[in-house]
């Protein structure tokens, strides 16, 4: 999607937004496809004394196993970038900053690599998930299992041996 933005760089306190889906059902990280929806996308940019900042809010419907414990949690994601756009980028390294020499933005490219980025890596169910027994395998968040699953101290398992050889 092509956002033109000539009549926010050319005046102070000008807003513009567009609001599109974007398809990235094809995209795949470390081999999930996470987007299996389209991905609603809705950007803002202003013009604020001169600075021109694009705010990107994006929802989509997501459903993705827990790390710990395996089990499938679905909901809506949304996530908000901000960006600074310039005519002409001074320091290449800030990600912050988008060239716009040309008053015109391809909003996809900015997104993809936006939600790629900030792809957590780690996914719980939730903060405190007990995860799965080492022993019998059973959901520790159901409750627990019976298994003795005391961490045995392998130096205190080496002496026991020891004696036991004597
Ligand atoms: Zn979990
Ligand atoms: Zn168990």
């Amino acid at each position: 999607m092509l956002f033109e933005l000539k009549s926010v760089f050319l005046s102070d306190g000008e807003t513009k937004s567009i609001s599109y889906e974007l398809d990235m059902t094809d995209i795949d990280i470390d081999g999930i496809f996470p987007f299996t929806a389209p991905v609603s996308v809705t950007a803002d940019a202003c013009n604020r004394t001169g600075l021109v900042t694009l705010n990107i809010t994006c929802e989509y419907p997501f459903s993705r196993p827990c790390d710990r414990c395996g089990v499938l949690v679905s909901g809506v994601e949304r996530q908000v970038f901000s960006h600074r756009l310039v005519q002409e980028l001074v320091d290449e390294t800030n990600d912050d900053y988008i060239e716009t020499p040309d008053f015109t933005l391809e909003l996809d490219e900015v997104v993809v690599s936006d939600l790629i980025l900030n792809y957590p890596q780690k996914f719980l169910c939730g903060e405190d998930c007990r995860g799965l027994c080492p022993k019998c395998g059973k959901n520790l968040n159901e409750g627990k299992c019976g298994c003795d699953t005391a961490q045995v101290d392998p130096r205190l398992e080496i002496l026991k041996q020891l004696m036991e050889d004597e």
